[in-house]
């Protein structure tokens, strides 16, 4: 796959930093055990398992960005609370009641697999809260690149439901922020091997926020879910358009990604020509995840890190935005997302090598796959016509 332009001599320069932000109250949202992610104990296995979205995930997160070699890069802030009077720039007041009123309840199971226990509803404020600050970093002028390390994460949660391990949707929250800032277009990119359908609902309806997706093909899961993530999910009214969703298939691979960022992502993004850049990163697109089967590597993952980086230098300034999505391989989410962090920061050599990527890949069929989508686009949206 590409892999970009020679390397700027501003990626060895002391403004060539990640300012991550995080706190350490977003550990105590604990999802329990059980049969992956269902929470139930059938009564024959000895052994149950940490639900996915686990407080260990993010910690190897947060050890390899402080211990790994790409520590010297990074810059620490503390996250926040968000204020409830903020989660109505893409929450409705009713859904935020409801999960109050959960909370103050002792916790439930809102929608399938998504716990609110008690200690969760501050971890999702903090989260929230968190993204926020990273947002503002950027708008404020004090960083280009922000990485908001947070969990529960947030792109399936819409403005009035939660979803999929989703309560408050961090990306979307921080979109709006950039907004109500002054920004007059902003893309996000959402690399997580599911739908970003949160994201999309909250800004289907507007040609202010283009919204990328590139998932599998996994398809509506049920009322908390009605999305189907297909090609046709195009957007409504001024919004159509841009909202554009890329389906590959199971094992599309880091020469599949690479295919379909070159060809549909980066065209799209130097059409819409955003003044801000939101990157929403889930390691379950792995080739390791419990959650995915997308195969992607840390090489992969490196590539699509640069390319943004380099959308970014051209058209927003530099500025963008991270926010950790899913991810469940305990070890190997913490690598990948470590690889795309050295592709945002355009290292000239790999700093970290991948000690476990070994399944041959194919691309011939996700290739001819996004052929596919690219023909469609190009006679659907009006702003692609001649892309
Ligand atoms: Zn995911």
């Amino acid at each position: 796959m590409a892999s970009g332009e020679a390397f700027p001599s501003s990626s060895l320069q002391a403004d060539n930093l990640i300012h991550v932000f995080w706190d350490e109250g977003m550990l105590k949202h604990d999802t329990g055990t059980g049969v992956f992610d269902t929470g139930m104990d059938p009564g024959f296995l000895d052994v149950l398992e940490k639900h996915p979205e686990n407080a260990d995930r993010v910690k190897n997160i947060l050890s390899i960005l402080k211990r790994g070699p790409i520590s010297p890069f990074i810059s620490w802030h503390h996250g926040r609370l968000a204020l409830i009077s903020e989660l109505l720039s893409f929450h409705t007041q009713e859904y935020v009641n409801e999960l109050i009123e959960a909370d103050r309840n002792g916790g439930k199971e809102i929608c399938g697999g998504t716990f609110l226990n008690p200690g969760s509803w501050d971890a999702t404020l903090l989260a929230a809260g968190t993204t926020l600050s990273a947002m503002q970093h950027i708008i404020d002028g004090h960083g280009k690149f922000a990485y908001a390390l947070v969990r529960p994460p947030g792109h399936h949660a819409q403005p009035t439901q939660a979803d999929g391990y989703c309560f408050l949707n961090n990306a979307g929250l921080a979109v709006q922020l950039a907004l109500d800032s002054g920004c007059r277009k902003v893309a996000v990119l959402d690399i997580d091997v599911h739908y970003g359908n949160g994201t999309a609902d909250g800004f289907y309806r507007s040609d202010k926020v283009l919204t990328i997706s590139l998932h599998m093909n996994h398809g509506s899961w049920g009322p908390s879910h009605p999305q189907s993530g297909t090609i046709d999910e195009l957007g409504e009214g001024v919004g159509f358009g841009y909202n554009l969703n890329i389906p590959l298939p199971n094992g599309t691979g880091d020469e599949g990604y690479g295919y379909a960022v070159q060809h549909l992502v980066v065209p799209a993004i130097e059409k819409f020509e955003p003044d801000m850049m939101v990157l929403v990163v889930g390691q379950d697109s792995s080739a390791f995840d419990p959650n995915g089967r997308q195969c992607l590597t840390m090489e992969g993952c490196r590539d699509i890190g640069r390319t943004i980086r380099g959308m970014a230098d051209k058209y927003s300034n530099g500025r963008l935005l991270i926010v950790q999505e899913g991810g469940y391989h305990v070890t190997y989410a913490a690598y990948c997302l470590h690889a795309t962090l050295e592709g945002v920061l355009n290292v000239s050599e790999p700093l970290l090598s991948d000690p476990i990527a070994y399944y041959p890949e194919d691309a011939s069929f996700p290739i001819k796959v996004i052929e596919a989508i690219k023909k469609y686009q190009k006679e659907t949206v009006p702003f692609l016509k001649d892309a």
